[in-house]
């Protein structure tokens, strides 16, 4: 039985001497699928199978506990821009990165949409600062981790101009309940970052919030540190691709960070 679905290609391996195992972030979910005889014939593949190319993936099912096989991939969205402007390439490597490794709670299909709109976004326009941060909460939020910015974790009350935040507790406290983990919080950082965890993938919202930061540079760098935070805290793993991001001052830098 062949199934067909559109698909974001994660990554692809070696298998054996001759198969690809491609990994497909599709709207039922992450897919492994195996690409027969890609290593050597190039033909039914040409260039398809390449990391970040959007695809209508057609897929045989097989034996029960067995991977399915990709019979056949149909281009949707070929990103050309991210392959030759190193920026926008790490940016996607790193969230591709973070793609491969979690685990997902809730509607796949919801998330699907949201990354492949992403990507097509990030091909067609201009890099900012803040994707980074806002792919982060988004990510968290949909992991079922989603950072509480609009009222005290711990009581429900909503602060109007005290804050503190605390990332073990996973959000903002209010002035009674703040504890030895939580930092003072400004209005405006928290504003913020509750824009950010509402926008849609619409990256005029985000150019605009850009905009209005030009010369806050404290304000991103914090903006920056906490949705970092948040995400190395709530999902632990290594992620690779995270160093090569400090490069541009991306990255949260460890040093200056206590
Ligand atoms: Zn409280």
């Amino acid at each position: 039985m062949i199934f067909s679905l559109e698909a974001l290609i994660l990554s692809k391996e070696k298998l054996g001497e001759i198969d690809l195992l491609i990994e497909l972030f599709t709207p039922k979910g992450k897919i492994w699928s195996v690409a027969k005889g890609a290593q050597k014939s190039r033909k039914r593949f040409v260039n398809l199978l390449e990391e970040f190319n959007l695809i209508k993936a057609h897929l045989r099912k097989t034996a029960k506990g067995k991977l399915p096989i990709l019979e056949k991939a149909d281009l949707l969205f070929l990103p050309e821009s991210i392959r030759k402007d190193y920026k926008k390439y790490l940016m996607i490597s790193y969230m591709g990165e973070i793609l491969s490794k979690i685990s997902f709670s809730g509607l796949y299909i919801e998330y699907f949409s949201f990354i492949k709109k992403l990507f097509m976004e990030i091909e067609k326009g201009n890099l900012f600062f803040l994707l980074k941060p806002f792919f982060e909460l988004k990510i968290l939020k949909f992991s079922g981790w989603s950072p509480e910015f609009f009222q005290c974790v711990k009581c429900g009350y909503k602060p109007k101009k005290i804050f503190f935040l605390s990332i073990p507790e996973g959000g903002i406290l209010c002035f009674r309940c703040k504890d030895g983990n939580s930092e003072k919080l400004d209005l405006e950082i928290v504003d913020i970052l509750r824009s950010l965890i509402k926008m849609p993938v619409e990256l005029e919202s985000l150019k605009k919030l850009e905009k209005d930061l030009e010369k806050a540079i404290y304000i991103k760098e914090k903006i920056l540190k906490i949705s970092e935070k948040f995400l190395k805290y709530f999902l632990p793993f290594e992620l690779n691709s995270l160093k090569f991001l400090k490069d541009f001052n991306w990255g949260v830098n460890e040093a200056k960070d206590s």
